[in-house]
């Protein structure tokens, strides 16, 4: 009898874990998402490999890459802080180090999202 009850637990953290997975795997996705639509907008580059004809797909066009919100946020009116970056050794696309200073500077702003908690976690 005890060893039904353990069976009947164990079955319910085996449905438990496969919906814990899926959210996972859901999220990952998601993040991945961000960060191919953060590199394009940081680099102008895609991670995407080049194509048996050494052709990049072609790029997502612009708007709702991911989630559903509009892709132009605003502007914060509040700057928590300001972080001045050095120059890249290398190069962040392809790793070479074979690279020179341009006099092109560029700002980014970055926010902070927060991902809400799911209902089963602490
Ligand atoms: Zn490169």
């Amino acid at each position: 009898m005890e060893k039904e009850l353990r069976i009947k637990e164990l079955r319910k953290k085996n449905r438990e874990l496969k919906w814990e997975n899926r959210q996972l795997k859901e999220e990952n996705k998601t993040l991945k998402e961000m960060i191919d639509y953060l590199r394009k907008n940081i680099y102008g580059k895609t991670n995407k490999k080049k194509d048996a004809y050494g052709v990049r797909p072609e790029p997502r066009k612009k708007g709702a890459p991911f989630g559903h919100k509009g892709v132009t946020r605003p502007k914060p009116e509040h700057i928590d802080e300001e972080i001045e970056v050095s120059d890249p050794r290398r190069c962040p696309d392809c790793g070479s180090e074979h690279i020179q200073a341009t006099s092109i500077r560029e700002e980014h702003t970055q926010e902070e999202i927060v991902l809400p908690r799911r209902k089963n976690e602490k």
